[in-house]
């Protein structure tokens, strides 16, 4: 173990737990009820939602919150509706185990981009693990950016200095808490960036905290 490091922070979507289940709630919960809704096949009503999701854009917090959307399509309630999918959240092969490995050496939090309502879902077999979790979109009105790290910060009571950060996009879980002096890892899962120092699995995380010299 690292003394240096209190504590580690985790992304979700992409880290933790597989995009399947929110996918499934963008592009095929809302586009059916959407379809039904106005009468449309499936595929129309895919298509206006795409073009619907795209004129807001991910950098705008409403692209991000699935009442939202439910209230602009007039779909109803979506809590009640969310709870239906619950059985497509997957968590990665290593997940639990790694959490519970580090979890005996470090603070465990999370830094996830999701909002509340999916993190509800997203973490509810592994949320034990954690002392914290922080929302940057619900509870900071933010993307992931420097500004939220540095709240997060204060808010778990340490320097970041103290805290590693895992996640998979290389803005939102590298380049922001890295440029604010977290120990930032870039988790690229299928390797598609091509960069070697990034990780391929949590399993590496392990040991590469024990390779932090501060
Ligand atoms: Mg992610």
């Amino acid at each position: 173990m690292n003394a240096d490091i209190k504590v580690i922070s985790f992304d979700v979507e992409g880290t933790l737990v597989t995009t399947e289940f929110s996918y499934a709630i963008w592009f095929e919960m809302i586009p059916q009820r959407y379809a039904v809704r106005h009468g449309l096949e499936f595929e129309e009503a895919t298509r206006e939602i795409r073009k619907a999701y795209d004129s807001v854009g991910d950098q705008r917090l409403e692209w991000y919150d699935v009442q939202y959307w439910f209230t602009r399509f007039d779909l109803g309630r979506a809590d009640i509706a969310m709870e239906m999918f619950q059985d497509r959240v997957n968590y990665f092969p290593e997940t639990s185990r790694v959490l519970q490995r580090l979890g005996r050496d470090y603070k465990l939090s999370v830094a996830s981009g999701s909002p509340r309502p999916f993190l509800k879902h997203l973490l509810r077999d592994i949320e034990h693990n954690f002392s914290s979790v922080f929302s940057s979109t619900t509870d900071f009105q933010q993307v992931k950016t420097a500004d939220f790290y540095r709240s997060m910060c204060r808010r778990l009571g340490v320097e970041p200095g103290q805290v590693a950060h895992v996640g998979d996009n290389l803005q939102f879980d590298f380049n922001e808490p890295a440029s604010i002096g977290i120990y930032s890892f870039h988790l690229d899962r299928e390797g598609e960036t091509g960069n070697p120092a990034a990780l391929r699995n949590l399993e590496q995380l392990a040991g590469l905290l024990d390779s932090i010299k501060v």
